[in-house]
């Protein structure tokens, strides 16, 4: 019997979420890794490419189910807390009329606040 390497789980990794915006997904990542959930992020290649479906957006996997109703509390309590946290809807900068990704409270083009 060869045990499989831990990134090769037999039991389909589960997406805890996602998000088009791959610096979210890796700060979500780094806070679930603190407490103490293994993760990976799948589509890291994909980001940046045309490609806009959801299905493409970069995803957050946890890779030990055994732990999924824990790590979907701590999830919920990370996205809840988190002032940046993924509320879906774009916005257009009042100032400068860039259109920004809706977990994104500041333009990131002219530092405008969308508070
Ligand atoms: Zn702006």
């Amino acid at each position: 019997m060869q045990n499989a390497p831990p990134q090769l789980a037999k039991y389909p990794m589960i997406i805890l979420h996602s998000s088009p915006n791959l610096l979210f997904i890796e700060h979500v990542r780094c806070l679930m890794e603190e407490n103490g959930f293994h993760c990976q992020i799948r589509h890291r290649e994909l980001f940046g490419s045309i490609a806009l479906e959801s299905e493409t957006w970069p995803q957050l996997l946890l890779t030990d189910p055994e732990n999924e109703a824990e790590a979907r509390a701590r999830l919920q309590e990370i996205l809840s807390a988190d002032p940046g946290k993924d509320s879906g809807k774009e916005w257009t900068c009042f100032n400068c009329r860039e259109r920004i990704e809706g977990q994104f409270t500041e333009c990131w083009n002219c530092g405008y606040s969308r508070r």
